[in-house]
């Protein structure tokens, strides 16, 4: 039998790091950042990692054919037709997710999970977010759980800060970005059937346990219907 194919979106601090961990572990599937695989394909300097250095540093966006190439290398190095997977951050836009259903046709993916939390509670999170200012280290800390002595790491002791990234205008610039761009493929698997909402404001145990619930529920009820 195949591994579950299974996707997660939402946005940054929506908590889909954790979520993406809990249900590659529940699984036995692998969690494939496709970030990560494009960084490893630019170290690797492979003739896809050039072509995709270039548009990086040039801040533009990767095109959808490369990350569909550099995605089909990971199926095939990694088996993952057969194994399932957790994408996270993939596919990012309508013509990635269309393609990606081609790759695993008939069936394409199982389900995928939307984790679905407002701005004003992600800019909350967000905002509140300090980390360690050493760079080999990336404690993570919060206005509500700061390190013992203010505001000094616990771990290695260098100043605890807040990153440019993290005050509350650029938050909001990113979520509008992410709203604009995902919008349309929340409405594709909505459309299809595969979309799963989870309100993403609960703690990350509810978060998982409502989602686990949800995708059982489902997977019973495919398998039902197609015995
Ligand atoms: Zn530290």
């Amino acid at each position: 039998m195949r591994g579950l194919r299974l996707l997660i979106i939402g946005k940054q601090g929506s908590g889909k790091g954790t979520l993406c961990v809990q249900f590659a572990q529940h699984f036995g599937v692998p969690h494939i950042s496709t970030g990560d695989a494009f960084r490893a394909a630019v170290a690797e300097s492979s003739e896809r990692g050039i072509r995709a250095k270039a548009f990086m540093e040039s801040g533009q966006l990767v095109p959808d054919d490369l990350v569909m190439e550099i995605v089909d290398e990971l199926f095939v190095r990694e088996s993952l037709r057969e194994r399932g997977f957790l994408f996270d951050g993939f596919p990012r836009t309508v013509h990635q997710a269309d393609l990606l259903d081609a790759t695993l046709a008939p069936e394409g993916v199982d389900a995928v999970i939307d984790l679905e939390v407002s701005t004003e509670v992600v800019v909350a999170r967000l905002a509140s977010r300090r980390v360690c200012s050493n760079p080999n280290c990336g404690a993570i800390y919060s206005l509500k759980s700061p390190p013992k002595s203010p505001w000094n790491c616990d771990l290695c002791g260098s100043p605890v800060v807040q990153r440019d990234d993290d005050r509350e205008e650029m938050i909001r610039r990113r979520l509008d970005d992410y709203e604009a761009m995902t919008a349309p493929l929340v409405d594709r698997y909505e459309a299809l059937g595969k979309l799963i909402r989870v309100d993403a404001a609960l703690s990350p145990d509810e978060v998982f346990s409502r989602a686990l619930a949800e995708l059982l529920t489902r997977r019973l009820a495919n398998e039902t219907g197609e015995a």
